[in-house]
């Protein structure tokens, strides 16, 4: 009996977790990692850590459920996009720690990009939107900012790479400098159409070409780990929500998912063309397995889970998470009370830095319950942005959309979801779809499983839900939600 192992490198935690045949999660072990935040609006992860963490997870789920490397048929690795790592080819040593997808270093450089009219560019040959969060402006900081970087870099010395790159150098011991399309797609240097790094952007930010890792399919000869002095194969590589929508078996263009962790992120499949967003999102790439591209619309809401946090530790008004479902049940309804959680700005559609956060429509009869009601509606409204923009930049309404993530556990929040979307909402009994997409990916490459019907085999559902309650009552509650909106961009602003 052999299994796949599935390295899930998160923002903050590293996590390992083994795969049977029939796509059931056995064990996992997690460990959490430093946060560095060095200055005002940067995060750091030190590269060491995070190589250390994933590999002891490992270690650990492999000793504490008996299997040897040699029970391993294959190894997926998922990671946090974006996040960007330098090291030195000879050493194997990071010149600099990884700078985190969070980090804000690079705004303003970006910001100047868009003053020259390049934003336009960018768009068209990446996706993406110029922007701190993504890999290209980090290099260009790191390779001015560290001393003998830039010279090294030239000379052929420096590897640059997200996560993944970083994983797969270090588990074949330096032989391979890879990474795979979906985190190429996050690196604002990759051109989507053409599924190449693209020499105009490499030029324009100044960055070598011999840094880069070579682009390979998500399931792919990644090369071979060794583990405990046994090689096993790398065979799959994606980043996280790209995972998390293979893994969730979204193959099939217009279907969709969201992720409800502490930012909720949605991914509609788009087939095999990119479709250019008119409504602010991003096009990215999905996957590619053999020649088969397939890509995707992508939209991020900074503060969904992350607004419960905020109640049980900022306001203490519960103790853990749980709670807020039977706090928002002591009301019927919202009691007129729209939260705005745009604590660190407002990510798509609206991408506004300097929004923040609000609670408005509060009158003396206003409860605690109805705040906390309101909370769960706004993580709820956020995603119906999201799930609207796609849906008009697709021309087509969603048949349903899968969901995940810890948040997701929240039944009346589901269904609210499923409500004002007035779209069924499908949550599957196992939530780590996103370890289960890297398993897959790899599984498909070493032939542990056929394809992708097998694989569709394993996809159980907890619970549907469908869409309820009076269209009219639910379009008047989404326009005052976006009324609410209206009244916190900007805010910030001097
Ligand atoms: P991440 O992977 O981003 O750390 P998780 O998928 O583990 O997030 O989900 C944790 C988030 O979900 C937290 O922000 C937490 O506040 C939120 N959360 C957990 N349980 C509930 C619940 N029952 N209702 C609403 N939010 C919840």
């Amino acid at each position: 009996m052999k299994y796949i192992v599935s390295l899930d490198q998160g923002t903050t935690s590293s996590r390992a977790l083994i795969v049977d045949s029939e796509g059931t999660i056995i064990n996992k072990a997690q460990k959490e990692f430093t946060q560095i935040y060095p200055n005002d609006g940067w995060v750091e992860h030190d590269p060491q850590e995070i190589w250390g963490s994933q590999i002891g997870m490992l270690a650990e789920v492999l000793s504490t459920s008996v299997i040897s490397a040699k029970g391993i048929a294959a190894i997926g690795i998922t990671n946090q996009r974006e996040t960007t790592i330098i090291w030195n080819r000879k050493t194997g040593k990071a010149i600099y720690n990884a700078i985190v997808w969070q980090d804000r270093r690079t705004a303003s450089y970006c910001d100047k990009l868009k003053e020259d009219g390049h934003a336009d560019m960018f768009r068209a040959k990446t996706g993406l939107v110029l922007d701190a969060y993504f890999s290209g402006t980090k290099v260009k900081w790191i390779l001015e900012n560290i001393e003998g970087a830039r010279a090294k870099a030239e000379a052929g010395e420096l590897a640059f790479g997200t996560v993944d790159s970083w994983l797969i150098w270090n588990l074949t011991k330096g032989k391979n400098h890879y990474t795979d399309v979906t985190n190429a797609s996050r690196t604002l240097l990759y051109n989507i159409h053409k599924m190449d790094w693209d020499d105009e952007i490499l030029e324009l930010l100044d960055i070598p070409k011999s840094m880069l890792p070579e682009v390979l399919p998500c399931s792919s000869d990644f090369g071979m780990a060794n583990i405990n002095g046994t090689n096993v194969p790398i065979g799959g590589v994606a980043g996280d929500q790209h995972a998390a929508l293979f893994g969730q078996m979204c193959t099939e263009e217009g279907m969709g998912k969201c992720t409800y962790g502490t930012g909720c992120f949605a991914m509609l499949n788009t087939g095999n063309e990119v479709v250019e967003s008119k409504h602010n999102l991003l096009s990215t790439i999905a996957w590619q397995i053999g020649d088969q591209v397939t890509y995707a619309l992508e939209g991020s809401v900074f503060i969904g889970g992350a607004v419960i946090q905020w109640l049980r530790d900022g306001l203490k008004m519960i103790d853990n998470a749980e709670e807020i479902e039977a706090l928002a049940n002591t009301e019927s309804d919202n009691g007129g009370v729209y939260f705005v959680p745009a604590f660190v700005g407002i990510g798509a559609p609206y991408w506004d830095q300097y929004a923040r956060g609000m609670m408005i429509g509060i009158g003396r009869n206003t409860t605690k319950g109805h705040i906390a009601k309101a909370a769960l509606e706004a993580i709820a409204y956020q995603v119906n942005d999201l799930v609207t923009a796609m849906e008009k930049d697709m021309g087509g309404a969603l048949a349903e959309l899968r969901v995940d993530g810890g948040a997701s556990a929240n039944n009346s929040m589901i269904q609210f979801q499923s409500d004002v979307l007035g779209t069924k909402v499908v949550r599957p009994t196992e939530l780590e779809t996103t370890a289960l997409g890297a398993a897959y990916f790899a599984g498909l490459q070493v032939g542990y499983w056929r394809d992708t019907n097998e694989i569709k085999s394993f996809y159980k559902e907890d619970r549907q839900f469908e869409p309820k309650g009076d269209a009219d009552i639910l379009e008047a509650q989404v326009s005052k939600w976006h009324k609410a909106v209206d009244r916190c961009l900007g805010w910030a602003k001097e």
